[in-house]
């Protein structure tokens, strides 16, 4: 039987054949899956000298989120295709790097699962221990592969997409004084979250007031905008995340300002106005019908422009000293409260 191959895997050869005279696109490991072997990709765009700021875009970490890799294609086919006559967007890339990893875990799009080939959940298999008590299974657990949120053997190194998503990290956003990166999954839940760092404690990150500076000026530019923006840990706690372990990473620089964040497309709200979607083939994790799909496409690609004007000029909105303990103080009363008190 011949099995049709997923169409985010025809975008992305598209995206290498079509983008090749714009994009620098790099082949950065290999994976076997049954028969088939895939590469991963990295794109890159825009100025690389290491004197201005990154933005970094990742999807598929998750084979089972699809639309998190389909949000990032279309915002690269977005790019490529104004390229040749967009002389703002060309001005833009004099001043910014772009850097895309759309599909980290090409044999788990291909299986329809959550884990790697290896049954490993990438998003669990940093070195990061969580500090405080993780939700049974769903916090990260070593039981063995079978299961969903497998950590991968203990002490092993980590699967070979984390790592080169980690070394992508490295090299092109953590060189940086300044980067940002948005990992795009879909999860459960009626609404869309962006979540930043720590996934590991309850405790706040280091750049807490750089991180309400971001919710507010994009609060103030899409007035309607229906994102929760918080710390990941106001949902819940995990062991092995791949963001906590480069956030911490970058701290070790105290000069470097890397702001890492993960767009959760809520996916209660498609299964509520679609209940077929449960038994669908693209499942859950996926809007069915094609005009939804374009309208969370709409919705989420004005976000990921949003983030790389933030990266472009965010000299305009970081805040300074006294700013910084204004932002501080805020920050920690909208999302912190529950900890100060218990404290
Ligand atoms: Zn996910």
């Amino acid at each position: 039987m011949k099995v049709a191959e997923p169409p985010e895997l025809t975008e992305l050869q598209g995206l290498i054949e079509d983008g090749r005279s714009w994009f620098d696109i790099r082949e950065l490991c290999e994976v076997q899956c049954g028969q088939r072997r895939f590469p991963v990709h990295s794109f890159t765009l825009g100025n690389p000298s290491l004197d201005v700021p990154a933005v970094g875009f990742f999807g598929g970490v998750h084979g089972l989120e699809r639309i998190g890799a389909e949000v990032v294609l279309a915002y690269m086919r977005s790019l490529l295709m104004r390229l040749p006559w967009d002389t703002v967007l060309r001005e833009q890339l004099k001043g910014v790097r772009l850097v895309f990893m759309p599909m980290v875990n090409p044999g788990g799009l291909w299986l329809g699962t959550r884990a790697n080939p290896n049954g490993v959940d990438l998003m669990r298999n940093s070195p990061v221990e969580a500090v405080e008590p993780v939700p049974f299974m769903l916090g990260g657990h070593r039981i063995g592969p079978g299961l969903p949120w497998y950590r991968g053997p203990r002490g092993e190194p980590m699967q070979p997409e984390g790592a080169a998503l980690c070394a992508l990290v490295e090299k092109e956003l953590l060189s940086r004084r300044f980067s940002l990166a948005l990992d795009c999954h879909s999860g459960f839940g009626a609404q869309d979250r962006i979540w930043f760092p720590y996934a590991y404690t309850v405790q706040p990150i280091r750049h807490l007031p750089e991180m309400h500076a971001l919710r507010i000026i994009f609060d103030q530019s899409h007035a309607h905008h229906r994102y929760v923006f918080e710390p990941q840990s106001r949902q819940y706690l995990t062991h092995g995340d791949l963001w906590d372990y480069l956030y911490m990473r970058a701290t070790e620089d105290h000069e470097r300002i890397f702001m890492p964040l993960t767009l959760e497309m809520g996916s209660w709200l498609w299964i509520k106005k679609n209940p077929r979607q449960i038994f669908s083939r693209s499942g859950i994790f996926n809007p069915l019908i094609e005009h939804r799909q374009q309208r969370v496409m709409r919705r989420h690609i004005a976000l990921l422009d949003f983030f790389t004007r933030a990266a472009s000029s965010h000299e305009h909105w970081l805040p300074d000293a006294a700013g910084r303990e204004r932002h501080r103080a805020q920050a920690l009363a909208s999302w912190y409260s529950e900890v100060v008190k218990k404290k």
